[in-house]
């Protein structure tokens, strides 16, 4: 179903030359290990970012290489359960900077960072912007899956949930874990829970509310699911799935169509 991706890691160093000057762009997946209720594995975020990953860099094998998934990532407030590996915020924006900064060096000059664990997002987008400012003729951009706009009005078409069932091992994690690997997933002990103090400015969802509070996770959640994982289905993962990777290669596609960036001597007059 899809060509073969150019995976960064089985390249021999004439090949990474190569693959830098055909102009490719490198796709860094980013995730976490974390639990994810009862009924899905502390990998979740790992198994899904990866797979949007493989198959949006089998879908261009000739405009990206892909990079090993960063599987650990920021998750203090989880560490009340059992899995979290949490990584500090300045260590773990540091790491994903010198995975750029070392992409840079060999001559990449456009890189992605996808992230699939919501609370990594500030600091990879941090990390992606103090790439380009250590090197200024690059272009690293960062992102969080099914976050676009389009992707957000495919989420609506094909939930079951209303407001508040999408945050965390819930109608939509479960389903494409359940694409992904069914037998990974017990249904059976799957549980709706939405214990999150929402209001108008603050609210768990796929798009969190513009304010962000982030208490201690088991002060909202004993589960650990924040919406509804009895929603979840194979079929509406897959329909989640093709929607992610359809918006990651628009991704790597406005990228490639950026000019690369040139500083230039301030003036007064156009
Ligand atoms: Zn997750």
């Amino acid at each position: 179903m899809w060509s073969r991706p150019l995976l960064y890691e089985r390249l021999s160093w004439p090949e990474v030359r190569r693959a830098a000057g055909e102009e490719r762009v490198c796709l860094i997946p980013v995730a976490t290990l974390e639990d994810h209720g009862p009924h899905l594995p502390i990998d979740t975020d790992v198994r899904i970012t990866w797979e949007i990953c493989r198959r949006t860099a089998g879908a261009a094998p000739d405009e990206i290489v892909l990079l090993p998934i960063v599987p650990h990532g920021y998750s203090p407030h989880h560490m009340d359960f059992p899995g979290p590996i949490t990584i500090g915020w300045d260590t773990f924006t540091r790491y994903c900077r010198d995975v750029g900064s070392s992409l840079a060096r060999h001559g990449f000059r456009r890189m992605l960072f996808l992230n699939g664990h919501g609370s990594n997002q500030p600091f990879v987008d941090a990390a992606a912007r103090l790439v380009c400012v250590d090197h200024p003729e690059v272009l690293a951009g960062s992102a969080f899956y099914l976050s676009g706009r389009r992707a957000l009005e495919r989420i609506e078409e094909i939930r079951d949930s209303d407001a508040g069932g999408m945050a965390h091992a819930c109608e939509l994690e479960t389903s494409i874990y359940l694409a992904i690997d069914p037998e990974a997933v017990d249904m059976e002990k799957a549980v709706d829970e939405r214990g999150f103090p929402a209001g108008e400015y603050s609210y768990m969802e796929w798009s969190d509310g513009p304010m962000r509070v982030m208490p201690w996770w088991s002060s909202f959640s004993v589960s650990g699911v924040q919406g509804d994982a009895s929603k979840g289905t194979a079929e509406k993962g897959e329909a989640f799935l093709a929607a992610a990777v359809e918006e990651c290669l628009g991704f790597v596609r406005d990228l490639l169509a950026k000019p690369l960036p040139e500083r230039r001597e301030p003036r007064e007059t156009l």
